[in-house]
């Protein structure tokens, strides 16, 4: 008798071994019909594999129980997709085509190949390729595994003449053995019949038949290595992507294409938002007129809701000491995303008259002194400054830091006067610079940094406080995505890993931190979802992630609390019982940083911006010279009402002025020509509509701009037209 375990616990007995389709039909017929794979104990495996043992099962999907797409059904159709893919180029191009290595990815898959010397695989090729894909789609071929003993079937694979396939088959038979997996076969997989059609080296799981892969093409080439080892072969790197329905593909395809027209480097350069320079340094942004208003406006908008939940805003420097890093640990654990320390001239100068040698001084600078270890040792009760990084005194090289975090600067601050639990929380604030080290690939325009600029806060609070304190972050959070229009987002809560106890602070002070955390998501009514293991080793976190326009997920900010630094800088404050109690920390900066907030708002604008945020709000284009005093004079009043205008005086025609101001994505426009003039009046455009809307008395349409700046609205001057825009 074989037992089969459900995933909702229902336990099926079968007298004889079954397989996977067969479990999946004596479920429901409907089930099987949609199975795609089968999850045998937790391991994902073709619905072909044969049970004869007691197990664990669970049928893969397009779709999870929640309707959502089932990412492991996705990659093993990905996977499917690499081996037809792989056929077609074969098929197009040649046998003489060796193919590598070929996983899924997060958006797809890719297949590493060699081509041999004279032949290339380009753009050129994709039409013949993707036509190719369609027809083996079409043909409903089954994936048909078959496995030959280790000998054998490595004697197969050499007989076929492809090197990198006689690495895999070694390597996969070698960690047999590292396993002690005795007389392990290697598995192939025919696309059709074996011995007839294509087929491929691979351990699987596999649809079950071409047919079911839904929609498959060739992406892009790309060059690679061998294992990815420079020293080895050179490969080419075919991408490609496939989805589970034709309708999913094209909706990807879509999303791409709206991606790059939204690509925030390009309308960043377009708009003259930001400008990186080489000789500024990689990773550093120039923030442009422009580009400073709309950073400059979402400043203020967040420090006046910062404000009324009553944070005090502090400055701070750009640098502290290394000692300062040493005490909160961001140094020298963390020194590989920071830049180097800086260490003083007349410290260097002395080293090196003593001959002292760069590693010499590296050691130096990353050690600890005995002193400041055994203090916060002492304070955090476990070897938070490990022995090997201590060093005597006089050995140690003073310097500072290019600040990576501002929590050790506030909680100075913090420390800097006595507090008692009625002063309690705390609530300091700051648009707090600071810098890490990305590695150079990894940059990418304001959303990939080596500076940036956070909208941090630290908040020090009892543990009863936690709770509320919570509640105001995801509050602040909830009104200034709306305000955005972004009201697609979730909140991801990091919680204890229940197998594991590296983490600092009393049990039941947890408890309470992560059921904060639950119910501030909950009462605030935004979608969430519970990550067990995703706390810090400190505290649990809450995460953001919001959805664009185009459906992009982006990650922002955190809001995480932290029951270690209060303990290793040795905070206290005075409690209604007269004694010291140690106040419990939140760090929270909900959009990340300015910088990569103004960029995921670039692509979710696409540059145009609503009026409060837009760098020029208002464009004024006199229809002729005639009319350019009144142009100015309009400019001046709109900049004595505060709003953000300039006028086009240029001898262009007014279709050309008009088309200027639309590529810039100014909000509206203020077309003036002498009747205007006269009547003291202005013709309205609104970006986005492709006609003029009419005149409207000047002092009206300033006042109507002031009240949309002003409720950072967008519809104000539209509505008096009576025009709805999108
Ligand atoms: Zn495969
Ligand atoms: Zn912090």
């Amino acid at each position: 008798m074989l037992q089969i375990t459900l995933p909702d616990g229902a336990v099926k007995s079968f007298e004889n071994p079954v397989t996977g389709l067969e479990v999946a039909a004596s479920i429901g017929p409907k089930l099987a019909l949609a199975a795609l794979a089968c999850k045998i104990n937790g391991e994902t495996r073709d619905l072909s594999t044969v049970i004869s043992t007691d197990a664990t099962f669970a049928v893969l999907t397009e779709k999870t129980r929640d309707k959502q797409p089932d990412k492991e059904a996705l990659s093993v159709i990905r996977h499917s997709a690499a081996h037809v893919m792989a056929e077609a180029i074969q098929d197009v191009l040649g046998k003489d085509i060796l193919l590598a290595y070929g996983p899924s990815t997060e958006t797809g898959f890719f297949y590493d190949m060699f081509v041999p010397a004279g032949k290339s695989i380009s753009t050129d090729h994709f039409e013949k390729i993707n036509a190719r894909i369609a027809e083996i789609i079409k043909e409903n071929r089954p994936f048909s595994r078959y496995e030959q003993a280790g000998a054998a079937g490595l004697a197969k694979v050499k007989s076929e003449g492809n090197k990198y396939k006689v690495d895999n088959a070694e390597r996969a038979l070698a960690a047999a053995a590292e396993h002690n997996v005795s007389a392990s076969p290697l598995s192939f997989y025919a696309t059709g019949v074996p011995g007839t059609n294509w087929e491929d080296l691979c351990r699987g799981p596999h649809v079950p038949s071409t047919g079911r892969i839904g929609a498959a093409r060739v992406m892009s080439v790309a060059s690679s290595y061998w294992h990815g080892d420079e020293k080895s072969d050179r490969l080419t790197r075919v991408y490609g992507t496939a989805f589970a329905s034709q309708a999913d593909l094209d909706h990807y395809l879509n999303q791409l294409d709206e991606a790059k027209k939204r690509d925030h480097r390009v309308i960043g350069k377009a708009l003259r938002l930001f400008h990186i320079d080489e000789q500024v340094g990689q990773g550093l942004i120039l923030w442009t007129p422009a580009g400073s208003v709309i950073r400059q406006e979402l400043q203020n908008f967040i420090s006046e809701e910062l404000r009324k939940q009553g944070y005090q805003q502090v400055f701070t420097p750009h640098i502290g000491r290394l000692d300062l890093y040493k005490t909160s640990g961001h140094f020298p654990y963390y020194k590989d995303s920071q830049y180097p320390p800086i260490i003083e001239r007349d410290a260097l100068e002395l080293l090196s008259s003593q001959g002292c040698s760069c590693a010499e001084m590296l050691n130096r600078v990353d050690g600890v002194s005995a002193k400041l270890a055994s203090e916060v040792n002492e304070r955090t009760g476990a070897e938070a400054i490990p022995a090997h990084v201590v060093r005597p005194d006089d050995q140690l090289l003073d310097g500072y830091m290019l600040k990576p975090m501002n929590c050790p600067h506030h909680i100075k601050i913090f420390a800097s006067s006595p507090h008692s639990y009625r002063d309690l929380p705390v609530r300091l604030a700051e648009f707090g610079t600071v810098y890490r080290w990305e590695q150079s690939g990894e940059l990418n325009g304001l959303t990939r940094v080596r500076g940036f600029t956070q909208d941090d806060a630290h908040l020090f609070c009892t543990q009863e406080q936690v709770s509320a304190e919570i509640v105001g972050c995801l509050s602040l959070v909830k009104t200034v995505l709306s305000t955005l229009k972004m009201n697609e987002y979730r909140v991801r809560v990091g919680l204890r890993d229940p197998d594991n106890n590296k983490y600092i602070g009393a049990s039941e002070n947890w408890d309470l931190a992560e059921a904060a955390c639950r119910d501030a998501a909950s009462t605030l009514g935004v979608a969430y979802t519970e990550a067990p293991g995703e706390a810090a080793f400190y505290g649990p976190k809450i995460d953001f992630m919001i959805k664009d326009v185009i459906g992009r997920e982006w990650q922002l900010g955190t809001v995480q609390v932290d029951y270690n630094l209060p303990i290793r800088f040795n905070l206290s404050y005075i409690g209604a019982d007269n004694k010291q109690h140690c106040p419990v920390m939140i760090h929270r900066a909900p959009f990340g940083s300015l910088e990569r907030f103004c960029g995921v708002l670039i692509e979710h604008f696409a540059g145009a911006f609503p009026l409060w945020l837009s760098p020029e709000q208002v464009r004024v284009l006199p229809i002729s010279e005639k009319t350019s005093d009144y142009a100015h004079a309009l400019v001046k009043q709109l900049r004595d009402a505060g709003i953000r205008a300039t006028a086009d005086v240029s001898n262009e025609r007014i279709q050309a002025k008009v088309k200027d101001a639309a590529e810039m994505k100014v909000p509206y426009m203020a077309i003036v020509g002498p009747r205007d003039a006269e009547a003291q009046a202005v013709s309205v455009r609104i970006r986005g509509v492709q006609k003029d809307l009419g005149a409207m008395p000047a002092a009206e349409f300033i006042a109507t701009l002031s009240r949309e700046v002003q409720s950072r609205g967008t519809q104000s001057v539209a509505a008096h037209f009576g025009v709805t825009l999108a």
